[in-house]
């Protein structure tokens, strides 16, 4: 009596076990958590995108700093220059010519910092219209983010109480389960999906061989742990499965 009893909790704990791969199946493979994925990594694609863009901010500032202090250090010195012939100190026209040939110099040097400093300016108002369409697609991201997490968490949560509750069923039958046959159980379950298989018309449940007449007799004498001799699953015939 002992032996049957222990085999139909066997049963039932194989029901549960596979209800709880299935949930977790469920888990790995359901549509919102790929949608919500799909979600994070967008985000994080702009993320980086900001980050490059700011980067590139930083540099470009460093770079127009660069260009102003220039410009300011030319104009400085063309006023220098500049006083030069307006002092009345110049008394040759050598000396006035050599000025105003530095003037020159100077003043084109000056229109092309000028022009550097235009193109940059414009180099950095695209990179700003860039950084206002990734923080736009951020905003958007992380909103389309809240919404399938929201959905996702729905999902989970459902699927979560499913698993608890089987869970648990599961381990009040481990409770009553000897350890030696939960022990085979598992250790058949690293081969095998099914560890223990039902005897249907005298076939292994598992791998359908025929079974010998004495070892279905064994199993419905509940004589001791029976295993498939072609498989090696713990073979069971449930108690309203009179072999037909
Ligand atoms: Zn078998």
């Amino acid at each position: 009596m002992e032996q049957k009893g222990q085999l139909d909790y066997l049963w039932q704990y194989q029901i549960l076990d596979l209800k709880i791969d299935e949930l977790e199946k469920k888990k790995k493979n359901c549509a919102a958590r790929k949608e919500l994925y799909k979600s994070i990594k967008y985000l994080k694609n702009q993320q980086e995108s900001l980050i490059k863009l700011n980067e590139n901010v930083d540099k470009k500032n460093h770079i127009y700093n660069r260009i102003y202090n220039e410009i300011q250090k030319i104009s400085k010195k063309l006023k220098e220059e500049e006083e030069k012939i307006n002092s009345g100190n110049i008394k040759t026209f050598k000396q006035l010519d050599q000025i105003e040939k530095k003037l020159l110099e100077m003043q084109e040097e000056l229109n092309e910092k000028r022009k550097e400093l235009t193109d940059l300016l414009e180099e950095m108002d695209s990179i700003n219209k860039k950084l206002q369409g990734v923080s736009q697609r951020l905003r958007k991201g992380k909103k389309e983010y809240d919404k399938i997490k929201k959905e996702y968490d729905l999902v989970m949560k459902d699927v979560n109480e499913e698993y608890d509750e089987i869970k648990a069923q599961k381990d009040s039958i481990k409770e009553k389960l000897d350890n030696s046959l939960l022990k085979k159980y598992n250790a058949i379950k690293g081969n095998h999906k099914l560890a223990i298989a039902e005897i249907q018309q005298d076939r292994c449940g598992g791998c359908n061989m025929v079974l010998a007449s004495l070892v279905v007799q064994n199993v419905r004498d509940k004589a001791g742990i029976i295993e498939c001799e072609n498989c090696g699953r713990i073979l069971y015939l449930g108690s309203d499965t009179s072999a037909s």
